[in-house]
């Protein structure tokens, strides 16, 4: 979605670090489109020169000070309470719990006592939290893992004390472009694409999942921008989801001109219905990566074919217990659900469910090993079936049974596949179950060897973000990375290629499912290349599409042979562009 033009704040501020009239600041374009509003920022941390210049607050009393204490704990439980009524089911639940924690009596109580001891009011906060804290982790089960919420809930209270607004993202109160140094996957979903017109974070690369939760949510979106930190709450900016352009000083009516030629390019873009083919007809799966039965929902109301990606884990980041198989069956027969009835089990629409994705950047508390020094390179994906091969058969098992009651073709595959063994035993496992098997091709071993993999399963799919981080070895979210976290390097662009042509070999489907088939100019060249389904957040099939149906077959192919015979990442784009536009 294309934000429409916000209406810019009354108190617009340049006081920061990043000047009226200074040059914009660029950063890595992930999601297109032009955002204008004010700007809201969420911080990490509060400031330690806030805390430092308030001292100790110079209250008259401790009276004084316990007031100042329970009006922050009022903001503080507001902001939960409005949050939770924009949530639903366990999040909506986990919000209202933390609104009644900031309030909680008990607390109250312990920092009074620490007022009245003669303790300056953030030293008698911390004491009682501390104290609280103690007593939860004694008791053990739920009521230790609070001791997170608790902290979350004295960072705030510090934040509302000193008069900085609270870390974390805060409650838009008018639509706004947002700013982070970067955001935790659970803070990215749960944004409301209605109240934030625009996405900048400092950290994070093309593949991060800001990235990927921003595409997926339709909201442009900038990473790696150096210095937006130092915009103020409340300035006006102008964030270019396509240049990667974020410009503070903008001229108001320039700025939303910009934003309605974004909305009218979109809306162009919009005409286009699918199913996906180039322009002579050469049909090619246009798919939505989803992550709930809410998103493929929302998603089975585009021109999809189906789900190309259902990233399992992020169901359950928030949970410390493995939900049972019956549970977990609900969870994916949403899913499932939402691409079934008619057009499903005629070769038409499908769902590919991943296998949890537990570990590196997406921990899930009661899969994922603790204390990993490199998670990246650990007990990541398919990998923590080895040690705990329950897992996986009671996600197998639950995976089964949402596709019998749905009726919905399933394919299913593993994540972080790199022998030929680990997809043999996988899809072993999975045909067992009457269900399609394929694997990831995310480690460049699995591209190398996928000829012999699909000897033994019956798709894959290309996870272009693994398989770029761990080709270039480079942290997918490693800002200052960036050129190297990006799928068009040569050398992910031949081992996509390798994979590709050992599908066409098989006859067997070979899906791109990672951030690459969102880019329009590269779905075209992975086309070219052989590639037979694209999947993507929904909010990018349009864009996808449309450029699909603009060019020839044989043209794909072209910009296919261009970008592979490039040495770098920027004239492999700019060949593909000059053959899909000459
Ligand atoms: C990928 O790595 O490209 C992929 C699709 O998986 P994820 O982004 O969830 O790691
Ligand atoms: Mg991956």
């Amino acid at each position: 979605m294309v934000t429409d033009a916000a209406q810019p704040s009354a108190q617009s501020s340049t006081q920061s670090g990043a000047q009226s009239g200074a040059e914009p600041i660029i950063g890595t374009p992930v999601v297109p489109g032009v955002g204008y509003g004010p700007a809201l920022l969420a911080r990490g941390e509060v400031s330690k020169d806030a805390v430092g210049g308030f001292g100790d607050g110079g209250f008259a009393d401790a009276e004084a000070a316990l007031e100042a204490y329970d009006t922050a704990a009022a903001a503080v439980a507001e902001g939960f309470t409005a949050k939770a009524a924009r949530a639903s089911g366990a999040a909506a639940e986990v919000l209202n719990a933390s609104a009644g924690l900031a309030t909680d009596r008990g607390l109250r109580g312990a920092v009074r006592k620490n007022l009245r001891d003669g303790a300056p009011i953030l030293e008698a906060v911390a004491a009682a939290v501390e104290q609280f804290a103690g007593v939860f982790t004694q008791m053990g089960g739920l009521m230790a893992e609070r001791v997170t919420d608790l902290r979350d809930i004295e960072k705030r209270l510090v934040a509302r004390i000193v008069g900085e607004p609270e870390p974390g993202v805060p409650a838009p109160d008018r639509p706004s472009v947002l700013i982070a140094e970067d955001l935790a996957p659970a803070d990215t979903a749960g944004l409301d694409p209605e109240l934030i017109l625009a996405l900048v974070t400092e950290r994070g690369g093309p593949t991060s999942h800001t990235a990927i939760i921003a595409r997926q949510l339709g909201i442009p979106c900038v990473v790696g921008a150096a210095g937006v930190l130092e915009i103020a709450t409340g300035a006006d900016v102008l964030v270019d989801g396509t240049t990667g352009s974020v410009v503070l000083d903008a001229d108001p009516d320039d700025a939303r001109e910009k934003v309605a030629a974004a909305a009218a390019d979109r809306e162009a873009l919009d005409a286009w219905t699918g199913p996906g083919s180039t322009s002579d007809g050469f049909r090619v799966k246009i798919l939505a990566n989803v992550a709930d039965g809410e998103s493929a929902r929302a998603a089975a109301t585009g021109p999809v074919e189906g789900i190309g990606l259902f990233r399992t884990e992020l169901s359950f980041l928030n949970r410390s217990e493995e939900p049972t198989v019956e549970e977990q069956a609900a969870i994916y027969g949403e899913v499932l659900d939402a691409f079934g009835g008619e057009g499903a089990q005629d070769g038409g629409r499908y769902v590919v469910v991943r296998t949890l994705d537990a570990g590196s950047d997406k921990p899930v508390a009661y899969a994922t090993l603790p204390g990993e020094e490199n998670p990246a390179l650990g007990v990541r994906g398919l990998r923590l079936s080895f040690g705990n091969p329950g897992l996986l058969e009671r996600q197998l098992d639950a995976i089964a049974a949402a596709a019998q009651s749905s009726g919905t073709e399933t394919w299913v595959m593993a994540p972080m596949v790199a022998t030929v063994a680990e997809a043999r035993e996988f899809s072993a496992q999975v045909r067992e179950r009457g269900l399609k098997s394929g694997v990831m091709v995310e480690v460049p071993s699995a591209a190398l060897l996928a000829h012999q993999m699909l000897e033994e399963v019956d798709f894959l799919s290309i996870g272009t973000n693994d398989l770029t981080q761990y080709t270039m070895a480079a942290d997918r979210m490693a800002t200052d990375l960036s050129h190297l976290t990006d799928p068009w390097q040569p050398a992910v662009l031949q081992l996509i290629a390798i994979t590709a042509e050992a599908g066409q070999q098989a006859g067997k489907p070979v899906g791109v499912c990672g951030e690459a088939a969102a880019d329009p100019i590269l779905a075209c060249v992975l086309v070219g290349m052989g590639i037979t389904s694209l999947s993507m957040a929904a909010a990018a099939a349009k864009p996808v599409g449309a450029r699909l149906a603009s060019v020839t077959h044989d043209t794909c192919l072209e910009a296919a042979e261009a970008a592979l015979a490039a040495t770098d990442p920027a004239s492999a784009r700019a060949a593909a562009l000059a053959v899909l536009e000459g």
